[in-house]
């Protein structure tokens, strides 16, 4: 069977055995034929629009030990900060000047930011900007999920990490996979547009797990899924590790897109800090429609340090958004104007509504 065979199948009907065929790179050509069927999958899905997300980082005190993370509670060596709630909405309020529709609020699990501060945080937020918000806060229970929703939040991040239970909680001490799959479970319940993801190229990760990754994508019907290389931090038991590859990325972000197809698909920060703008591009030509800047200004920003150099920049420079605009039109792509929701959730008339 030929690689063009095989990837309609894939598409008309998603198996391990065709992903795992195509994340092993092995074919000739392979990876070509796979890159250009994303793309063509992307283009008839979600367009040509490429969707921006302001992110802000607001603490980076964690509660978790997570070993590959720079922000996990033993890292000593990391100041720690947390922006006060009158600067985070100083920030939504700059996103919203820099013509940012969309706002990604993102912490370590910190627990001054309870239930009360966050509902309280959303809604001024919302109030004051009138911004789609993205919360990326960690674990809770679904009923302050519900508290959130309810103060306006709309949409959640929280990555699988990897489909492997014993992977995933040997390298997440005291977490567990079921409650993690639960709480995407309740996101969706409760009416979130729900993103999750995977790091590429974990220590022990295999090829067969990150095709189940993509298959749980489909299954719990994930709407927006963020998948990065793993970069190994030298404060972490991983400092040693190999990083991730930048082709098994590509991979992932191509089949991830013929899988789930109308999904919002990053060219994730963990890529462009691997690999440098280049990383962007590539990925936004083979299934990725969305860029989330990073508009955290210092000092919060280097207390933000989850991989190396995550935080090297200075501050959110806005001619990164004209950089943007011109790669976007040398892809014959074009930057969105509306909030980017998912458009099988919104219903086809509110899709292109701006919030
Ligand atoms: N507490 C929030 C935010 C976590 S940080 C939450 O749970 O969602 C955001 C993401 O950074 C993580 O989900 C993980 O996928 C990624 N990350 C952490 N360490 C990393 C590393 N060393 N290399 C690449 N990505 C990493």
């Amino acid at each position: 069977m030929d690689a063009g065979e095989r990837l309609l199948r894939l598409h008309r009907e998603p198996n391990r055995g065709d992903l795992v065929h195509f994340l092993s790179g092995t074919e000739a050509g392979g990876d070509e034929a796979l890159f250009d069927f994303a793309d063509r999958v992307r283009r008839e899905h979600v367009g040509d629009a490429i969707q921006l997300r302001a992110i802000v980082e607001f603490s980076s005190f964690c509660r978790n030990d997570c070993l590959y993370c720079g922000l996990r509670r033993s890292n000593r060596d990391l100041q720690r900060l947390r922006m006060p709630p009158g600067e985070i909405v100083v920030q939504c309020r700059r996103a919203a000047a820099l013509g940012f529709r969309t706002v990604v609020l993102q912490s370590g699990e910190d627990p001054f930011f309870n239930r009360e501060a966050i509902v309280d945080l959303v809604g001024r937020v919302k109030a004051e900007t009138g911004l789609a918000v993205t919360l990326a806060v960690g674990e809770k229970s679904e009923d302050e999920y519900r508290a959130f929703f309810t103060a306006g939040a709309d949409r959640y991040l929280l990555k699988h990490e990897t489909s492997d239970r014993g992977l995933y909680e040997s390298l997440d001490p005291g977490l567990s996979h079921e409650r993690r799959i639960d709480c995407l479970r309740a996101l969706k319940r409760i009416g979130f547009q729900t993103g999750s993801g995977i790091m590429v190229g974990l220590p022990g990760q295999t090829l067969e797990s990150i095709a189940d990754d993509i298959l749980l994508f489909r299954d719990l019907d994930i709407d927006m899924i963020g998948c990065g290389p793993f970069i190994p931090h030298p404060a972490t038991p991983l400092a040693d590790a190999a990083p991730g590859s930048e082709n098994l990325t590509y991979r992932v972000v191509a089949l991830a897109r013929i899988v789930t197809r109308d999904t919002h698909i990053p060219a994730t920060t963990a890529l462009a800090v691997m690999v440098g703008d280049s990383g962007r591009a590539n990925a936004l030509c083979r299934g990725a429609n969305v860029v989330m800047p990073n508009i955290t200004p210092q000092p919060w920003r280097q207390a933000y340090e989850i991989y190396p150099n995550k935080g090297r920049t200075e501050v959110f420079d806005p001619a990164l958004l004209e950089q943007l605009r011109r790669t976007a039109a040398e892809l014959g792509r074009f930057i969105a104007e509306d909030a980017g929701q998912r458009s099988k959730r919104a219903g086809s008339g509110d899709a292109r509504r701006p919030y």
